[in-house]
């Protein structure tokens, strides 16, 4: 039997982090944590290190890195906490780690992430927000590289089951039509429009099918996440924009399809659980248990589908239009909509006016070629900049 494959779990106190660690658990003669890290819930890294005794733990700063340290030690347990990017690219990037799960929010994975393609690992990548910032460089570093890139996100992982294994030829050469990105419509589905601009953050975060991190429950509720999907989905598969289609599903149960030329549709079916797709890029292209329980399709009675309503839902239009523009423009956009979130959850701002904040900052900043890191990492602060100008102009 092989030694344990050696995983790198970057925001292992997150959702996305925590069910890896269940997977993983499961499977302790397969996978072993080598690195795990927090941004800041060091209570929770703490207690995650003493199950799972991996060999490095990266918190945000020094002081936080010191006092982890010392309550392990005291511990005995012999995680060495290292310190910031620099340590999240370390670990990203070690020779003895075999897999990585992307699992930071937002563009602060975006170095990373990159360090584990760069150094040829088995990325498995939930921190969708990296790939639509850089999705050209990305993917290039991913070619240049012996990386293995597995989709996390449902519905990516969905399509990446249902494409035959030489997908990488190009769509059109394997016979598929189109893309449908399934999406659940998020809890505001149904609600009055007029209610839409009142709604509250616990209303927001309280999805109907998916427990998640408050970022992305947010982006589901303004269906942003979509629009960062159809991005993600147009790197990951090669597709254009008008290749993806968003069909509401709204009982997440199909993650999502794709259709060929000769009428096939394929679907990818499974209870929402994220632990589904971790185990399937854990395992690829092997099988393993998951933890999940067996659908019961006889309980779920009914499939429904519907078209994406754009006027209840102007962030899937202002992504697809980012999509289509290319360049730096879907580096704007995902930080437009840090900024705008952020501002929504600290209760700054109308749920609605997440939708004008970023519309706002694509239209005063056009998108421009994005050649390199450094491109895309000023395009995205300077929609940062605009982004709080709208918001300081607002509080006035
Ligand atoms: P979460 O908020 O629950 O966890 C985020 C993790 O990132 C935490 O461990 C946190 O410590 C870490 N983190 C946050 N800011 C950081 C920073 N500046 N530097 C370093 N680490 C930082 O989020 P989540 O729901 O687990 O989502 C993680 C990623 O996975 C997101 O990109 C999200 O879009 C994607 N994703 C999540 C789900 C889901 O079901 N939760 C599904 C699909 C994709
Ligand atoms: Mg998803």
């Amino acid at each position: 039997m092989s030694a344990p494959l050696q995983v790198t779990v970057l925001g292992a106190t997150g959702s996305i982090g925590l069910s890896t660690l269940d997977v993983i658990a499961r499977h302790p003669d397969r996978y072993q944590a080598f690195a795990l890290t927090a941004h800041n819930r060091i209570a929770e890294l703490r207690a995650l290190c003493v199950t799972h005794r991996p060999r490095y733990a990266v918190v945000a700063d020094s002081p936080r890195a010191a006092e982890l340290q010392r309550q392990l030690d005291n511990e005995g347990i012999a995680t060495r906490v290292l310190v910031g990017e620099g340590g999240l690219c370390e670990v990203a990037a070690h020779p003895d780690v075999d897999a990585v799960m992307a699992a930071i929010v937002g563009a602060a994975g975006l170095r990373p992430t990159l360090s584990a393609v760069q150094a040829g690992k088995r990325v498995l990548l939930a921190n969708k927000e990296a790939l639509v910032m850089s999705g050209a460089l990305f993917m290039q570093a991913l070619r240049d590289s012996r990386a293995v890139l597995l989709p996390i996100d449902s519905e990516h992982n969905a399509i990446f089951q249902c494409l035959p294994g030489d997908y990488r030829r190009g769509l059109a050469e394997v016979g598929v039509r189109r893309i449908l990105l399934t999406a659940s419509g998020g809890p505001f589905r149904e609600l009055p429009l007029e209610q839409l601009s009142s709604v509250t953050v616990a209303q927001a975060c309280a999805h109907p099918n998916w427990s998640m991190g408050r970022k992305i429950s947010v982006d589901s509720a303004s269906m942003m996440n979509k629009g960062l999907e159809l991005i993600e989905a147009c790197w990951l598969f090669d597709a254009r924009p008008d290749q993806v289609e968003v069909v509401v599903h709204p009982q997440s149960v199909i993650h999502s399809m794709v259709d060929y030329v000769d009428g096939s549709v394929l679907a990818q079916l499974g209870n929402p659980d994220m632990r589904t797709p971790i185990a399937h890029a854990l395992a690829w292209p092997e099988r393993i248990d998951s933890g999940v329980s067996a659908l019961d399709l006889l309980r779920i009675g009914r499939l429904d589908f519907q078209a994406p309503d754009e006027t209840r839902f102007p962030c899937l239009r202002i992504a697809r239009e980012a999509a289509v523009a290319g360049g730096t423009a879907p580096a704007m956009l995902n930080a437009a909509n840090e900024v705008a979130v952020d501002a929504f959850l600290g209760g700054r701002i109308r749920f609605t006016e997440i939708a004008s904040i970023i519309e706002h900052v694509l239209d005063t900043e056009p998108a421009a070629p994005a050649f390199s890191l450094d491109d895309i990492l000023a395009a995205d602060m300077r929609a940062r900049e605009l982004a709080s100008r709208w918001l300081n102009g607002r509080r006035r």
